[in-house]
Formats: structure tokens, C-alpha cells, sequence
């Protein structure tokens, strides 16, 4: 699809999800595709929601699980995955759908280093809406682009799939715990400023 109708913007775009132990390679692989072929690669970059999933069902058909053996593998392979686009930004576009900081404030510093300014088209912070609104927010004021995802559909189906989401994914108890004293610490500032 990219090479049917990437050809002179990015319109197609493929999920690299950083948490699999091939997907870097992959990833240099797709972009080296690309060039051969003469074709613009479009790439949402992610962590991965579906680690328990994964690990489950390489234990039930045998087989060794695609999953990096500890987070910060992850989060390594994340980051490179971010400098091997930025190094190749004339080609690449990414959207890096990410709830972390340190990758987020990797990626607006990678930014700077190549000259890139912060509304270049090529490049997207992406948040879930009612997440992280303090990296959405704080990166819009300053003028990155920022697109907030939005889960939607029928009452009957998206609320069984988020509870699931809820169940399945371990990451999400330490983004709330994360987000709920981020709140507290702005309440008691502000509390502050009352007395
Ligand atoms: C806009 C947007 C779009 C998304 N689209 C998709 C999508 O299409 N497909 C998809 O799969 N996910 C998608 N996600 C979810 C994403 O993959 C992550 O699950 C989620 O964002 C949490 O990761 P993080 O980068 O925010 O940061 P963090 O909170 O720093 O990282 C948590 C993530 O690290 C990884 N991790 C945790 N522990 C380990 C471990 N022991 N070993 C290896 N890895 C570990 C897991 O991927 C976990 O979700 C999307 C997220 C966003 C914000």
C-alpha cells in the first residue's frame, strides 16, 4: 500500500511495535525497501500493548516468545528506532504514539540536534485522549505537532475491549499510579498558593 500510494506523500502508515525483538531490524529493513523501491515509509512507532498476549500464546503453540526479555530493552530499541528516523527524516515520517518522557523529550531533543523545526509535518507526538495530557499538552504550547487517539465505537464493544485493555495490560497500573501524582502534586501547589 505504501508503495501504491506513498509516492509523493506520506499517506499510508505501518505499526512498529519496539517491544518485539526483531522490529528495529525490521524497521532498517522497511526503510531500505523504501529506497529500492522509491516509496515514502510511514510509521507509527509504539512500545506494544500486547506483551501478556504474546508471552501467552508462545507458551501455548511453543514456540519463544517474540517479546525483549526486560523493559529496558524496550525502551532501548524505542529510542533507536526514534534516532534511526530522525537520521533518515527525508524519507521517514513518524507518528511516535508514546506515553514516556524520556522518549518524548528524547525525540524533541533529536529534533534540535537535526535542525528539524517543531511543526514539521513529518513528525507526531501521539497521546490517548484522557492520557498523559501533560505531554500533550506541554508539547503543543511549545508548538510540536500532537494528535490525541481516540478509542471509538459502539458502548457494547469499546467498553468490554478498554475494560480488557484494563485486565491485560500491566503498563497501564503504572501510567495511572504515574498520572494520579502528577495530580496530587499540582492540588497541593495549588492549595499552597491559597493559604
Ligand atoms: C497514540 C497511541 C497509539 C497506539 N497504538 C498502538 C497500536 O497500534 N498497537 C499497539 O500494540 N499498541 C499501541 N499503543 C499502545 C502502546 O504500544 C503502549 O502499550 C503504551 O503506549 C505504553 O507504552 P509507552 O511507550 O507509553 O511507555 P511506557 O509506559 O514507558 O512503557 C510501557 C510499555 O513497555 C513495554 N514493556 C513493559 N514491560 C516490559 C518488559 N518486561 N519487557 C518488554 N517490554 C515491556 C510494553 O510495551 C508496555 O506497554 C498506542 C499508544 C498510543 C499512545
Amino acid at each position: 500500500m505504501m508503495e501504491k500510494y506513498n509516492t509523493e506523500d506520506f499517506i499510508v502508515f505501518n505499526t512498529i511495535q519496539l517491544y518485539r525483538q526483531d522490529r528495529l531490524e525490521f524497521l532498517k529493513e522497511a526503510h531500505q525497501k523504501s529506497r529500492e523501491r522509491n516509496y515514502l515509509l510511514g510509521l507509527k512507532l509504539v512500545r506494544g500493548a500486547y506483551m501478556e498476549k504474546e508471552r501467552d500464546r508462545a507458551i501455548e503453540q511453543q514456540y519463544p516468545s517474540p517479546i525483549q526479555s526486560q523493559k529496558s530493552d524496550c525502551d532501548r530499541d524505542y529510542d533507536n528506532a526514534l534516532r534511526y528516523c530522525l537520521e533518515n527524516i527525508q524519507h521517514i515520517s513518524i507518528c511516535a504514539g508514546t506515553h514516556n518522557e524520556k522518549s518524548s523529550l528524547l525525540l524533541t531533543e533529536l529534533m534540535r540536534q537535526h535542525s528539524i523545526a517543531p511543526n514539521d509535518k513529518r513528525i507526531y507526538f501521539s497521546q490517548l485522549l484522557g492520557m498523559s495530557d501533560h505531554i500533550s499538552f506541554n508539547l503543543s504550547h511549545a508548538g510540536y505537532n500532537v494528535a490525541k487517539y481516540v478509542p471509538y465505537g459502539p458502548v457494547a464493544d469499546v467498553l468490554p475491549y478498554l475494560t480488557r485493555r484494563a485486565q491485560e495490560n500491566t503498563s497501564i497500573a503504572g501510567q495511572t499510579s504515574r498520572e494520579l501524582s502528577l495530580l496530587t502534586a499540582e492540588q497541593n501547589r495549588r492549595k499552597k498558593l491559597r493559604k
